[in-house]
């Protein structure tokens, strides 16, 4: 007999493990299924990036059980330094001024795919398939028919919802026929971990230069997570450089602040592309994550606002299963509220990554002029600094439970 199921998660990456995590304490029969497994050096989800995790993001996290043991790798924010290669003006932002102690914390990717993995495997109401590759879905009135590949060969299952968080490259997206907007930057991000001579004290540093943001981001033992976009025509030679050149140039663009870098560790590096999809939702379908938004990380943005989308679907969810007998996950009203509530996020988040992007990476004199002028008013007008700091910690519009630190 084919496993049917109230809610089938397509995509184990951050935003969809984070989704089970939460579905399943609920009560909610919940499948998860994922191409690749999590040890995978091709795990596209669990790699070596840092990330930049909001307050509200960890508060979050907390609610679905998984703070607990990250927290011992998380590295405090405590201060955020903003500033244009080469130009006067910089921004420092204190958290006290949000009266806060920390913007925030920074997790590495793979540290998060351990702690979700030790999760996942104490969740009763939850099976997780992995590696399970989706190839089709056919959604009807009353639920959703989901087939894919395992070890066993070509399989089905039934759900009354279809969660899409499968990535930027979404199959489920396409195959529901939910049209995205799509950009390319130009732009590569070259990620690695490096040693600097001082230890950082949780001051993280973003430096806007001609090819994209460099950003330093602290981290654990004193070690910092460097994001250092260039030029996508300029990538392989970036990558094949060797480490001592590498080294040299990027304390070039970073200066002396945390004295010279010492040691790097394995580079790896992501083409930058924006996507973002038209509609969310579906007859008994949705995309979330990365699958509906892919953005910049200049502002480190993407992963807080997949998790504020997490955090708004358990909500709507648990609300509904609280009907008993006649509750339907799937159900048109339910969907069309998660994505009222979302759009405005959504819309702000994505306006400002991608207008960040592009005004620090156009060379035109007025541009760089303009940009000056903001880093300049940011740096002396509390107000504007406020409003920078608010953006960057992501508190946009109405707050759902997890977020503000309340149980479901
Ligand atoms: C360099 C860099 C730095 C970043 N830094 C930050 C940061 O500091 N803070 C922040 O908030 N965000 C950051 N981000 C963004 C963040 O990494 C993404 O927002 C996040 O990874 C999105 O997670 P996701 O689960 O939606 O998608 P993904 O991570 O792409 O996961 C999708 C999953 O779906 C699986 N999948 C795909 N197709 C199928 C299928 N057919 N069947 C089954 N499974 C499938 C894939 O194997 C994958 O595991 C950064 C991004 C980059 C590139």
């Amino acid at each position: 007999m084919t496993a049917s199921y109230d809610v089938v998660i397509v995509g184990g990456g951050l935003v969809g493990a984070s989704l089970a995590c939460a579905l399943a304490p609920l009560g909610i029969r919940t499948a998860l299924l994922e191409a690749v497994p999590f040890k995978a050096e091709s795990q596209p989800s669990y790699d070596d990036r840092t990330l930049a995790l909001s307050a509200s993001s960890c508060r979050i996290l907390s609610g679905l059980g998984l703070w607990e043991s990250l927290k011992e790798n998380a590295t405090a924010i405590r201060e955020i330094q903003v500033r244009e290669y080469r130009r006067p003006g910089r921004v420092i932002m204190d958290p006290e001024e949000l009266g806060l102690d920390r913007f925030g914390h920074v997790v590495e990717a793979r540290v998060f795919g351990a702690a979700i993995v030790a999760r996942l495997s104490r969740l009763e109401n939850l099976d997780f398939m992995c590696p399970a590759k989706v190839t089709a879905v056919h959604t009807a009135e009353d639920q959703v028919r989901v087939e894919f590949q395992d070890g066993d060969g070509q399989r089905e299952i039934h759900a009354r919802l279809l969660v899409g968080a499968d990535g930027a490259q979404s199959f489920i997206r396409e195959t529901l026929g939910i049209v995205s907007e799509k950009y390319d930057y130009g732009q590569t991000a070259v990620i690695c971990n490096v040693t600097p001579e001082q230890h950082h004290h949780g001051r993280a540093f973003e430096c806007f230069t001609r090819t994209g943001p460099f950003a330093v981001m602290p981290h654990v033992n004193g070690r910092c997570g460097l994001i250092w976009c260039v030029s996508s025509d300029s990538a392989s030679e970036m990558m094949g450089m060797p480490d001592a050149q590498f080294l040299r140039q990027a304390q070039e663009r970073f200066g002396n602040h945390l004295g010279r870098f010492l040691k790097m560790g394995r580079r790896s590096s992501y083409p930058l592309r924006l996507v973002r999809a038209l509609e969310d939702v579906r007859p008994r379908a949705l995309i979330l994550g990365n699958a509906a938004h892919a953005i910049h990380p200049v502002g480190a943005q993407g992963f807080n606002l997949g998790l504020r989308d997490v955090a708004v679907l358990a909500e709507l969810l648990a609300e509904e299963f609280r009907k008993g007998e006649s509750a339907d996950p799937g159900r048109t009203s339910v969907l069309e509220e998660y994505s009222r509530w979302r759009k405005r996020d959504h819309d702000g988040t994505v306006a400002y990554s991608d207008g960040l992007a592009r005004i620090y990476s156009n060379p035109a004199p007025l541009a760089r002029a303009a940009r000056t002028a903001g880093l300049l008013a940011h740096a002396f007008i509390p107000s504007i600094r406020r409003q920078l700091a608010i953006r960057a910690m992501g508190y946009r519009g109405r707050i759902s439970r997890l977020a503000a630190g309340e149980t479901l």
